[in-house]
């Protein structure tokens, strides 16, 4: 039997990979029931890439002949934009764009590397050659990546440097023959324990006193002297899980990494002790525009979703006639309809950026990001008004709709629309989403993911073009 993506992942994650679960190195993830639902939601997305009706959609033929995700496809075409696009919103649909580091969000931030490696050729001449080996390595093999970026909490008030010799940051202790060694933490790799690889490097600028906590690498998941620490799992028993659809399916897992004087070889060492370099390269708008271009994609997936939910929490109980609801589904509507709008807007207005290559249009992709860290407390917020307790008034198992009082539950589960099970089955959906630990872990991450929203707000006001707006209006007084 030929063997397929999904199944070829599957085998790469008994690989000896330290990851530890209440406290112990869960021995093989894919037997374990903490994360064995994710594996097959995983294994199923790959696989739609061997699937001969999607393949077109979701691969394309690299220089090197190897069939790769559009993920690492360079736009060097406007149209490679939407077909990178299309590719991203086939993939987020799959997991209703729950799942965040199966699509092509880093993919997309090592193409972004990968493009505009001639940034630092001076400052770092090895950067571009190494940069490109590894694109090349992760497409061809079909990798899977994610990333971590920030260091510890523990005081923020002070450097990485400042903390003195606890080693906190992830930081090069000494250098050998064979690479860096590095020691410390970084936090958090969302997918970790999934992932084939993790790319590390600071989330923000070093100063020149913090030399050696900046150091940009990458390593597979399971390098020697990494461990990945995971925070409870919200992944039920198999047999609940029909109860806990999204937590079942969809829990992505953040790990903390802890690093123990790891080797790093120098073929992985991308940029070291070169604060500078490094946020060149992080902030370079073409790698922003092409990630966040991912992101907007599946939130979009995950925005008709919440409105899909709303929608059926209100028809199913009738209430679809009042005006207050209406005006809150509308609402939903309106969340769905200016993120799609910004993403088309930021496609069609896209840019032939000095590096060769066409990038969507930064402002309205990242207004689009900006304004996800709103609208998705917001839309958890009216599923909440628009169910009332319904989504408590639910037995604790689908199953007991089938058992010795499966009757009268019938007769009080049921909705104006539907039956009592196909009700009981929405609220639990809906449930997830707004009530659960996953939905909690998704409020937090559509409002974080992407760095804190009072530093990323500022950020866009101080960027934004204030110039073009009072040239315009100060023609006025001509
Ligand atoms: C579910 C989830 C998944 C994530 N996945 C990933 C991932 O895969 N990879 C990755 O790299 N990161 C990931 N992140 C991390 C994310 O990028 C950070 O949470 C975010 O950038 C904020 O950093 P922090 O959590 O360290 O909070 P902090 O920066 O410590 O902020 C905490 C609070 O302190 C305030 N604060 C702290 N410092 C300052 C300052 N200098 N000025 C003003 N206010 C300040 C903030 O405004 C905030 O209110 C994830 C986050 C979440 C929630």
């Amino acid at each position: 039997m030929t063997s397929t993506a999904g199944s070829r992942y599957i085998q790469r994650l008994n690989d000896g990979r330290r990851v530890w679960l209440n406290g112990n190195i869960v021995p093989d993830i894919r037997s374990s029931p903490a994360f064995r639902g994710t594996i097959e939601s995983v294994a199923a997305i790959m696989d739609l890439q061997d699937d001969p009706s999607v393949e077109q959609q979701l691969t394309f033929i690299a220089e090197t002949g190897a069939r790769a995700n559009l993920a690492f496809l360079i736009p060097e075409q406007k149209e490679d934009l939407f077909r990178r696009s299309h590719s991203f919103k086939l993939w987020s649909d799959a997991t209703f764009g729950v799942m965040s580091r199966v699509g092509g969000f880093y993919r997309s931030q090592l193409t972004g590397w990968h493009i505009a490696k001639g940034l630092i050729r001076d400052e770092q001449p090895q950067f571009a050659q190494k940069i490109s080996d590894y694109f090349a390595y992760v497409r061809d093999n079909d990798l899977l990546l994610t990333a971590a970026g920030h260091d510890p909490q523990i005081d923020r008030t002070k450097l990485a440097s400042e903390l003195g010799d606890l080693y906190t940051a992830v930081r090069i202790v000494r250098e050998t023959e064979d690479g860096i060694i590095v020691r410390g933490a970084k936090m958090i790799a969302t997918g970790g324990p999934y992932m084939d690889e993790i790319m590390v490097s600071p989330h923000s600028k070093k100063t020149g006193d913090e030399q050696q906590y900046a150091v940009m690498f990458a390593i597979p998941v399971n390098q020697e002297g990494v461990h990945l620490i995971c925070r409870e799992s919200f992944a039920s028993e198999r047999d609940e899980w029909e109860d806990h659809p999204l937590s079942a399916h969809y829990d992505e897992m953040d790990a903390v990494l802890v690093f123990e004087d790891a080797l790093i070889p120098w073929e992985r060492v991308f940029i070291k002790e070169d604060p500078e370099a490094i946020w060149k390269i992080r902030s370079d708008r073409t790698v922003s525009s092409l990630s966040l271009h991912e992101n907007i994609v599946r939130l979009v997936s995950k925005l008709e979703f919440t409105a899909t939910v709303g929608n059926e929490l209100a028809e199913s109980i009738g209430i679809t006639r009042f005006a207050h609801v209406q005006d809150k589904l509308a609402e939903l509507f309106f969340q769905l309809e200016s993120i799609r709008s910004l993403l088309l807007s930021a496609e069609h207005h896209a840019i032939y950026s000095p590096h060769g290559v066409w990038e969507p249009a930064l402002q309205p992709i990242l207004t689009a990001k900006n304004l996800g860290n709103r609208y998705y407390p917001r839309a958890l917020e009216i599923l909440q008004q628009l169910s009332g307790a319904g989504m408590l008034q639910v037995p604790s198992t689908i199953a007991e709709l089938r058992g010795p009082l499966g009757t009268q539950l019938q007769t009080y589960y049921r909705g104006a629309d539907r039956g009592a099970e196909e009700r009981v089955r929405l609220l639990k959906l809906a449930w997830e989403l707004v009530g659960s630990q996953l939905g909690a872990r998704h409020e937090l991450y559509e409002r974080f993911y992407a760095g804190d929203p009072v530093r990323t707000y500022a950020g866009q006001y101080t960027e934004y073009d204030k110039q073009a707006l009072l040239d315009k209006a100060l023609r006025i007084s001509v």
